[in-house]
């Protein structure tokens, strides 16, 4: 899934109040604790008996378990009816399950549904109504009772079910729109990521618990009616002729948060990618050339992936719809990706180039996912920052691939880099991978941690491995656990074996801990050879890391020099305190860089003489414009951090050049300069001010 941009950090859990009983907490809730007593009771749940801190009001929140394994679906036969007038729908499921361990209960997942009846067919047997349906809503469970054993073996479990399209933009919900004339009607469609399938059908509503699906729609037979596969079959519905119903293909095995379907009135533009799927992009009626700019992406992007990744998108279709209300930018649904209008529709007359570079990131994104995610499906939502971090990261890899012309990496370290470094310099971040117990806990982990810098630590990742042996580690990941789940240690195994690097061992230093490192560097001339000395410590917004055990990173460095700035000259692992790295063959008059391309997820603070030597490199435009961003970046950041504020105004100025524009600089210093010294922090925004004239090189001549 894809948030809206523009999204901040929501931390406000950790300040959540905890009850006395016991209760589920993700590490950050914890850390808020003095008296904490641990009990692992599940590989991914833990339970911790907190004492209360303070006394606000915040309704109890009961522990949670997962669903018990005793029985499993293998397939579900899933047929529903919405009525787009009144606003509710009936269901028909006809689960294909297998019964592990003989039980006279059966525990799905269920919310806002109403059963009508349930029965149990035993392979070979006897139909065995359940005689209770005992809801818990707190847990959005339902457990059925049968009055005998189900028996070990295969069953049918049917369910008759009625529900409401809610208005609450998640699980099967109606969305408004306006006819061409002006009629305002609806249409039926999905939203299940995290856990709200549930609300559409009973169901085992856990990314692990995969199974194949069998969906059928009964639709008004003027609606186009959409779900994960292909139509097979469409007939009139033998009780009313204006039905028309709809049967799909079976999809492969897939979790249920993947699952999707919409009715409702739609225009399209079709094509077809090299490697022969069918791709379809849905727009408002009367609006289908709004379409062809993501069908022309689409198109290209899946022979990229097809290529990358060297698997083929295993479905025949992929649908590509704009939905009227849409709470998230965009849904990875399985073969029917759901997006608000904005991150999907082009006005060819009236979008300006950033829409289309939003548009092409957001469809590179979602359908990195069709592999990423949706073909290899994390295993519990504690691996959800890898789901989103990697395709958030591989979205501009893509893009860059095939849009070369928009210069997408530059854009990637001015928005998602910059604004990962910003906020996780601040106290109340948190570690990128966080332990989720409660599905609840994943719509406070959906945020820019999560997928900015995640995606800059993938991207460091990348860049520390080398492309050919990540694709390796790639590609062997995903066949190894296709059609299945996978954790976060298991794509560092595939990496670990395709690079022979300690994958895990860096990655776990960066994904655990909140924060990053700032490297402080300084240099010294031993005849042909350049000495350099490197030290890290915790870079953090609100003045220097006094913490007693300050952390240390596994820190990738890249080095390069004035002898030619595109390429790295060296590379080294930083994986002490501080280290010394000799440079060969360097001479004295050439300057020396940390993190070429800007892709370590890092903070630089050089000497002085070292930063009076990049100079040159500033004015003559040399140094890229990517390294001229990240630099630019670091020194801002670094502002606050000086005693001598007058000083260090200087050095910026020195560093920045002259410009063609004094006026401007020197109200955005004066101000910068003015807010760092009340707040101790610097607006994390305005070095954004100045980076267009950066990158054109205005603030480096004379
Ligand atoms: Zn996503």
């Amino acid at each position: 899934m894809l948030l809206v941009l523009g999204r901040r950090v929501s931390l406000s859990f950790v300040k959540r109040v905890i009850p006395q009983d016991p209760v589920l907490l993700s590490k950050p809730i914890l850390q808020n604790f003095r008296t904490i007593q641990f009990r692992v009771i599940h590989s991914s749940t833990v339970f911790a008996i907190a004492t209360r801190q303070n006394t606000d009001t915040m309704p109890e929140r009961r522990p949670f378990v997962r669903l018990p394994t005793d029985v499993y679906p293998v397939n579900y036969g899933l047929c529903l009816k919405p009525d787009l007038i009144d606003f509710t729908f009936e269901g028909k499921l006809e689960a294909i399950v297998e019964v592990n361990l003989a039980t006279n209960q059966i525990v799905m997942n269920c919310a806002d549904i109403d059963i009508i009846t349930a029965s149990f067919v035993p392979e070979g047997g006897e139909e065995i109504n359940a005689t209770g349906f005992n809801y818990q809503n707190e847990d959005e469970k339902v457990t059925l009772s049968f009055p005998s054993a189900l028996q070990k073996g295969s069953g049918t479990l049917k369910i008759d079910f009625v529900g409401e399209l809610n208005d609450k933009m998640k699980g099967f919900y109606r969305s408004k729109y306006a006819t061409p004339a002006g009629e305002i009607r609806y249409a039926a469609v999905t939203q299940f990521e995290a856990t709200d399938a549930r609300r559409a059908f009973p169901c085992w509503d856990e990314p692990a618990i995969k199974a194949t699906f069998d969906i059928s729609l009964i639709v008004p037979k003027d609606r186009v009616a959409l779900s994960n596969m292909n139509v097979i079959d469409r007939k009139p519905h033998p009780e009313d002729d204006s039905l028309l119903e709809v049967k799909f293909a079976t999809t492969p095995i897939m979790s249920t948060y993947l699952v999707a379907f919409v009715i409702g009135e739609y225009d399209f533009v079709e094509g077809q990618s090299s490697d022969g799927v069918t791709v379809r992009v849905y727009t408002p009626t009367g609006k289908a050339e709004q379409g062809k700019f993501a069908l022309e992406v689409a198109v290209k992007t899946l022979p990229f992936y097809n290529d990358y990744f060297n698997v083929p998108y295993p479905l025949p279709k992929i649908d590509l719809i704009a939905i009227a209300d849409f709470a998230a930018g965009a849904m990875e649904n399985w073969g029917l990706v759901t997006y608000r209008e904005t991150a999907l529709l082009i006005d060819p007359k009236n979008s300006c180039s950033s829409s289309r570079q939003w548009v092409a990131l957001v469809v590179g994104h979602e359908l990195a996912h069709q592999w990423f995610g949706n073909l290899v499906t994390m295993e519990w939502w504690t691996h959800l920052w890898l789901n989103e971090g990697f395709a958030s990261w591989i979205e501009y890899l893509c893009v860059d691939h095939c849009f070369p012309d928009y210069d997408i990496w530059t854009q990637f370290v001015s928005a998602d880099y910059t604004r990962a470094l910003d906020l996780d310099a601040l106290d109340n971040s948190h570690p990128i991978e966080v332990n989720v117990g409660h599905p609840s806990e994943v719509d406070e982990i959906f945020d820019a941690i999560s997928y900015s810098k995640g995606a800059s630590v993938i991207r460091m990742l990348h860049n520390y491995i080398g492309d050919e042996d990540f694709r390796k580690g790639m590609h062997s990941y995903l066949l190894k656990f296709q059609h299945k789940n996978a954790a976060t240690e298991d794509l560092w195994d595939c990496l670990e074996q395709a690079s022979g690097k300690p994958i895990a061992l860096v990655m776990s230093s960066w994904t655990k801990q909140m924060g990053f490192p700032i490297i402080v560097v300084d240099q010294e001339q031993q005849g042909d050879d350049r000495i350099l000395k490197i030290s890290q410590k915790k870079f953090c917004a609100s003045g220097p890391h006094n913490g007693e055990d300050c952390p240390n990173w596994m820190v990738p460095i890249s080095i390069c020099t004035g002898e030619d700035p595109g390429c790295t000259k060296l590379k080294v692992l930083l994986d002490s305190p501080e280290t010394t790295i000799t440079i060969n063959n360097v001479s004295p008059d050439q300057w020396v860089k940390i993190n070429p391309g800007t892709v370590g997820f890092y903070r630089i603070q050089y000497s002085s003489a070292m930063l009076e030597s990049l100079l040159p490199g500033i004015r003559d435009l040399t140094l890229l414009p990517v390294d001229r961003l990240g630099l630019q970046n670091d020194l801002f950041s670094l502002l606050h951090k000086q005693a001598d504020m007058q000083e260090e105004k200087n050095r910026i100025e020195r560093v920045l050049g002259a410009i063609s524009a004094p006026d401007l600089i020197q109200k955005v210093l004066t101000f910068a300069l003015s807010v760092c010294a009340h707040n101790h922090s610097c607006p994390g925004n305005w070095s954004v001010l100045l980076a267009p004239a950066i990158l054109s090189g205005e603030y480096t001549r004379h």
